[in-house]
C-alpha cells in the first residue's frame, strides 16, 4: 500500500491504472478509522480493482468555533487499518496542498445545504463540496463511497455530481453501529463514560419515530414529536434539531410518503453527534 500526500503523484497513478483497464474506487473520510469507514473500504474493495482513500481533515468545512484543532488524528493506526482492508493508496495531503495562498475558488448550491445541519453549521457544506469537488478532480475515480450516516452530505454529493455532471458514480452505504445501536463516529471518542451510555438516546429515538410509522403513523408533526419525547428523557441530551424531509430536496415535508430522511442533531453534553433513518 502506498501513502502519499502529492497531488501530482495520487493523480499519476490513477490515471496509470485506469490506462491499464482497472477499475478505481474512492474513499473520502477525514481519518480516525473506525467500523463505519471500514465498511466502506469492504464495499469499495469488493467492487473495484484499487482502492484509494483519502483522509484529510478539512479546514475549510468547520465552522469558528468547531473541533477542528481537537479532531482526532492518527495516520499510524489509519494505515493498519487501511491495509488490513486492502487498500492500494492513501491520498493524505497537507493542508498547504490543496489549498494553496492564493485559494479562492468554492463550489456551493442553493437549497440542499440549507436545512439541519447547514442551519447550525453555515459554512460546512460549501467546504464538503469544495474538498469532494477536488478529490474527484485528483482521483478521478469511477464509483466514490459515502456513508448514509451523513445523509444530508449524501444528498448533496449526488445532486452536485448531477448538477456539475462529475464522471463518477456516487454509492451510499448502510450506517454502522455500536453494540447498543449508537451510531460509529470519530467524534464518540469525546464522550465521558457517562455521556457514551446516555448517547444510545438518539438511535433510540428513532427506532420509536420508526414504530410509529410503521404502525401506520404519517403525520410528520407527530413523528417529530415521539423522537424530541424521547430525546427530552434524557438529561444530557440537548436537541440541535429534530426533522422530516425528502431525502432528495432536504426540504421539510408535513407528511411521510415517498423518499424520507428523518434526521437528527443532539448534543450530549458539548458533543454534537447527528443520526436518521432513510426511507425509500
Ligand atoms: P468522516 O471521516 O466522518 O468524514 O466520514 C467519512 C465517510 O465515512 C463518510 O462518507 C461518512 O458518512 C462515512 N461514515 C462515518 N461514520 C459511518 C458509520 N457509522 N457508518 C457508515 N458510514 C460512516
Amino acid at each position: 500500500m502506498r501513502i502519499t500526500g502529492s497531488i501530482k503523484e495520487t493523480r499519476d497513478q490513477v490515471k496509470e491504472w485506469k490506462a491499464a483497464g482497472l477499475s478505481v474506487a474512492l474513499v473520502p473520510t477525514m481519518g480516525y478509522l473506525h467500523e463505519g469507514h471500514r465498511s466502506l473500504i469492504d464495499r469499495a474493495r469488493k467492487e473495484n480493482d484499487k482502492v484509494v482513500v483519502s483522509i484529510f481533515v478539512n479546514p475549510m468545512q468547520f465552522g469558528p468555533n468547531e473541533d477542528l484543532d481537537a479532531y482526532p488524528r492518527d495516520l499510524d493506526r489509519d494505515a493498519k487499518i487501511c491495509e488490513d482492508g486492502g487498500v492500494d493508496l492513501i491520498f493524505h495531503p497537507e493542508v498547504e496542498e490543496m489549498y494553496g495562498p492564493d485559494f479562492c475558488g468554492y463550489v456551493d448550491m442553493h437549497t440542499l445545504p440549507e436545512k439541519l445541519c447547514g442551519a447550525s453549521r453555515p459554512v460546512h457544506f460549501r467546504g464538503v463540496q469544495t474538498v469532494v469537488t477536488k478529490l474527484f478532480h485528483i482521483i478521478p475515480a469511477h464509483k466514490a463511497y459515502f456513508g448514509q450516516k451523513d445523509a444530508q452530505q449524501l444528498a448533496i454529493i449526488r445532486r452536485m455530481v448531477i448538477d456539475l455532471d462529475f464522471d463518477i458514480e456516487i454509492i451510499g452505504c448502510p450506517i454502522i453501529r455500536e453494540d447498543d445501536g449508537l451510531a460509529k463516529s470519530s467524534r464518540n471518542t469525546y464522550l465521558s463514560a457517562e455521556e457514551r451510555a446516555q448517547a444510545v438516546i438518539l438511535n433510540q429515538s428513532l427506532d420509536a419515530a420508526m414504530d410509529a410509522i410503521e404502525a401506520g403513523e404519517t403525520d410528520a408533526t407527530k413523528v417529530k414529536q415521539i423522537i424530541t419525547d424521547t430525546l427530552n428523557t434524557c438529561p444530557l441530551a440537548k436537541i440541535d434539531y429534530v426533522e422530516v424531509t425528502s431525502f432528495d430536496t432536504i426540504q421539510p415535508i408535513e407528511k411521510v410518503e415517498g423518499a424520507v430522511l428523518i434526521a437528527i442533531a443532539v448534543y450530549i453534553g458539548t458533543t454534537r453527534l447527528i443520526d436518521n433513518r432513510i426511507i425509500l
